[in-house]
């Protein structure tokens, strides 16, 4: 990977990682406060928050994770094979660890909650 293509992902990374850190307070926030609370009195809404906010902070470490893979010049490169990523398929998912390979034996490891994870990210975009 060039140092051009390397600096165009720190970029995206770092724009993604302030989007989550605000995104994340935010929901927090409605956690904290007792109005709120009592506002959302449906499980299913309750739920939605909650799962967001998981979703968000799980995201949030990946993408700190891939900004320190920069940092140390492992970025691009799997950290299961340590073969190099596909450079489609980072910057489709840019905060991506694992080659397709070694992604692909991880949701067939955890099939039901990536189904649940991915299915979840379509309707929040
Ligand atoms: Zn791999």
């Amino acid at each position: 990977m060039t140092t051009t293509e390397v600096e165009a992902f720190q970029r995206i990374l770092g724009d993604r990682q302030k989007e989550l850190g605000i995104g994340n307070r935010e929901a927090l926030a409605v956690q904290a406060s007792p109005d709120e609370m009592d506002r959302i009195q449906h499980f299913s809404e309750r739920e939605y928050a909650m799962n967001h906010l998981e979703r968000n902070s799980r995201r949030l470490r990946e993408v700190q994770a891939a900004l320190r893979r920069i940092d140390d010049g492992s970025f691009g490169v799997c950290v299961d094979c340590e073969r190099s990523i596909n450079l489609k398929r980072l910057a489709a998912v840019p905060w991506s660890s694992t080659c397709i390979a070694c992604q692909e034996a991880a949701e067939t490891a955890h099939a039901d909650s990536r189904v649940e994870i991915e299915a979840g990210d379509e309707v929040a975009a």
